[in-house]
């Protein structure tokens, strides 16, 4: 049976699979059109870090909103009924601004978050609680470094003289960059043979990752396995305390399907 969200407008705080993912379902939902259980108007923001972003279904607005007063002001505005913040676990500014803003404007928020990776048997994972802590570590792990951490943050390993950075991106990074540096513009889901095919053809000896979680960009993490590389992980920040968090687009279609005011 399929759920009936109770909001008639839902913002979707978007730039991941599961946001795009959720914005189908209820646009979906939607185009059910004057049907009694026709699903709700769905707005998808985007921050505008990508040149080409691959744009959701429904309504899409792209840019910052000035802070969490700005974004309380677009939920009034917008006559919103439901937030959710689908952004990257990393994404911890635009979290926090979801937070205050949802008080604020007295708008029920969701937080959809997939879990975190976890080691397997045959991993060797050196957990770190930054970029500048995967920069610290790096020397003694190997020389020849696979950054798939995203083009934010390359500065930190700029310093790193006697490393070959592989650094892949969506979009070309700016300076500061590492001195020895190859980018690969590409954005995933990637395969586990294009992983592998990557890892050797550059000769990788340690694969440097955030804790993203997901399917998507997973297959780097059983290459490295299959190799034996070392691979560092950067821990996830902190979420928002006391707010509601689905792992799932599932879960998130379940918690708007229930009234909340
Ligand atoms: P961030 O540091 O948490 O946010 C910085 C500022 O960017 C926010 O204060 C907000 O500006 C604006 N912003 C961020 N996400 C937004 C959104 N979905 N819609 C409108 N404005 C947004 O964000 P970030 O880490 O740079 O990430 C930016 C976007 O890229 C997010 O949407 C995230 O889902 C996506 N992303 C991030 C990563 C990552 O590793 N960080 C990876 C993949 C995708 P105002 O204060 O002006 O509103």
């Amino acid at each position: 049976m399929r759920l009936t969200p109770v909001a008639r407008h839902v913002l979707i705080l978007g730039g991941t699979t599961e946001a795009r993912q959720l914005a189908a379902e209820l646009a979906a939902d939607a185009s059910a059109g004057a049907s009694a259980d026709a699903g709700p108007r769905v707005t998808s923001s985007l921050a505008g870090r990508v040149a080409e972003p691959r744009l959701p279904a429904g309504e899409v607005r792209i840019g910052g909103f000035g802070g969490p007063a700005g974004l309380a002001a677009w939920l009034r505005e917008h006559r919103v009924d439901a937030l959710v913040d689908a952004t990257h676990p990393f994404a911890a500014g635009i979290s926090r601004n979801a937070v205050e803003a949802a008080a604020a404007a007295g708008v029920p928020l969701l937080a959809l978050r997939r879990p975190g990776w976890a080691p397997r048997a045959g991993d060797d994972w050196h957990p770190v609680g930054s970029l500048a802590e995967a920069a610290d570590v790096l020397p003694a792990l190997g020389r020849r470094v696979f950054l798939t951490t995203g083009r934010q943050g390359l500065g930190c390993f700029a310093h790193l003289n006697g490393l070959f950075f592989l650094a892949r991106s969506v979009d070309a990074p700016a300076p500061p960059l590492p001195a020895d540096l190859e980018v690969l513009l590409d954005r995933g889901p990637f395969t586990l043979a294009g992983e592998r095919a990557v890892l050797r053809e550059h000769r990788i000896d340690v694969l440097v990752t955030k804790d993203s979680g997901g399917a998507a960009t997973a297959p780097k993490l059983t290459a490295a396995r299959e190799l034996g590389l070392p691979v560092v992980v950067v821990r996830r920040p902190e979420p928002p305390a006391g707010v509601p968090t689905a792992p799932d687009v599932a879960g998130a279609v379940a918690w708007l399907a229930r009234p909340h005011r």
